[in-house]
């Protein structure tokens, strides 16, 4: 016996169904005889198998969530740190200041970071840029 989950796309209700083999599902969803069990529509699909989350009983969502936020915003406020120690921020002239380097083979002692679209980023790999898409959070420690 196989379980599938199955997904009614109708109405978008999920419910799991015993097949002997994995060819009867697809025989009986031939001869139209899987239908949802809610609103009886045919249009029921093997529902793609999505990663599983364990949760305790005594799991609490919000506060792991927030500690969870907190961490990464850490995470990001150091990696922050670190950038604007070592780089230098030119703004919205990263797009120029990135080629200038790459190109004229400017010397430049320390990185750069600005900002850019998506777009320009595109466009700079295009040209063998490499650039690095980093999250930032707001600072409020300066
Ligand atoms: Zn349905």
């Amino acid at each position: 016996m196989i379980k599938y989950k199955l997904i009614c796309t109708d109405c978008e209700v999920t419910f799991d169904s015993w097949f002997s083999t994995s060819k009867e599902y697809e025989k009986l969803k031939k001869k139209k005889f899987l239908n949802c069990y809610i609103c009886n529509s045919l249009n029921v699909e093997k529902a793609l198998m999505s990663p599983s989350v364990f949760m305790p009983k005594n799991y609490s969502k919000t506060d792991s969530q927030i500690q969870k936020y907190k961490r990464t915003n850490e995470i990001i406020l150091k990696y922050q740190k670190f950038i604007k120690k070592n780089f230098n921020y030119v703004g919205e002239n990263f797009v120029y200041e990135a080629r200038s380097i790459h190109y004229k083979n400017k010397k430049s002692p320390k990185g750069i970071y600005g900002t850019a679209t998506k777009e320009d980023l595109k466009e700079l790999k295009e040209e063998g840029i490499e650039t690095e898409l980093i999250p930032w959070v707001k600072d409020n420690t300066n």
